[in-house]
């Protein structure tokens, strides 16, 4: 049987890869703007390790049971994990396999098997965490999976840091857009990410994004299309977010959806920094979570603050999430 993905999808990976893999000769796939030969394995700041353009880091895949409920549904999402990043944040909790070395080379067509695998599997999506340095092999593996059936909806699932032009490029290739939004102050993305332009790359971005996909529209309780912005609120108001409420209202995009993540806990290298230290206290969500709904935000989705040691993954396992609750669908919108 011929699907969807073949006919719509396929035809347009087939004419971005050409316009991509000129961008990797001087790539600009990022907000670092690196200008190296990725096609002749020069590395930039990811610093990236597989042996060709055609190969990722792969880390881990999994039916994946919580990530936003609008992504999981009845099957999980069907999360496959990249190792590296063009970012070095310093309290990453995947940093085992986004700095720490972890993973292994990987061949597009095998990838390609691990998409149709997970569909196989009962997955709702395929769900590309932390795409963006391997964005070239990955539409390679997505073309060829779509040739042999593969039709669930692509997420993008992201740090926000990519280029204006490769975000084009992904135009009616991505079905979801899930972005973070870490920081609205350069100080604090050149600090904590080694970013100094992360808030104008990320703006410049999320609304590009929002442009192509729009609002979540949802079917049978799964998400098929839209954009979700998850954003991690720091210890002392760290990441901004009352800015970064106020931004996502007067760029007109109210009617997307909000994760608003109050998992934080202080990982990996946080505790060279005393203000990351902290957690985010119950009185400061639900004030947050209140002016987001004075604001005029309906689609928020929000955690529970017991929630943070559920999303701690470790990739040495086989299934690096323990089975946990999911986050909460938004029923605490009232908080008060
Ligand atoms: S993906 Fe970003 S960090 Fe990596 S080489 Fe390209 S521009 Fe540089």
């Amino acid at each position: 049987m011929v699907q969807f993905c073949d006919m719509v999808k396929a035809p347009r990976i087939e004419t971005v890869l050409h316009d991509l893999g000129e961008m990797m000769r001087a790539c600009c796939a990022c907000g670092h703007r690196c200008g190296v030969d990725r096609a002749g394995n020069a590395t930039g700041f990811c610093n990236t390790s597989a042996k060709d353009l055609h190969h990722a880091a792969y880390a881990s895949h999994t039916l994946h049971f919580g990530e936003e409920p609008p992504l999981v549904g009845r099957g999980g999402s069907g999360t496959v994990f990249f190792a590296g990043c063009n970012l070095r944040c310093v309290f990453c909790q995947n940093h085992q396999i986004s700095q720490g070395g972890l993973g292994e080379n990987m061949h597009y067509t095998d990838l390609a098997r691990i998409f149709l695998r997970l569909q196989d599997q009962g997955a709702e999506n395929i769900n590309l965490v932390t795409p963006t340095h391997y964005v070239y092999p990955i539409l390679e593996a997505l073309l060829e999976a779509s040739r042999q059936g593969l039709h669930l909806p692509i997420v993008y699932n992201t740090n926000g840091y990519e280029s204006l032009e490769l975000i084009a490029l992904l135009q009616d290739i991505v079905d979801v857009y899930l972005p973070d939004m870490k920081y609205m102050d350069a100080a604090h993305g050149l600090a904590y990410s080694r970013a100094e332009d992360y808030p104008s790359v990320a703006k410049l971005a999320i609304k590009e994004m929002f442009r192509q996909v729009g609002p979540l529209v949802m079917e049978n309780g799964v998400a098929k299309r839209g954009l979700i912005v998850r954003h991690l609120i720091l210890p002392n108001n760290l990441s901004n977010t009352y800015d970064f409420l106020l931004w996502m209202r007067d760029e007109q995009m109210e009617p997307a959806t909000i994760s608003l993540m109050s998992q934080y806990s202080p990982q990996f290298r946080a505790h060279e920094f005393p203000e990351l230290c902290g957690r985010v206290s119950r009185s400061e969500y639900r004030e947050i979570v209140k002016y987001a709904i004075d604001l005029g935000f309906e689609h928020l989705l929000t955690q529970g603050l017991d929630s943070s040691g559920l999303y701690l993954p470790d990739f040495r396992r086989d299934e690096p999430f323990e089975a946990g609750e999911p986050l909460d669908a938004g029923e605490p919108l009232d908080a008060g």
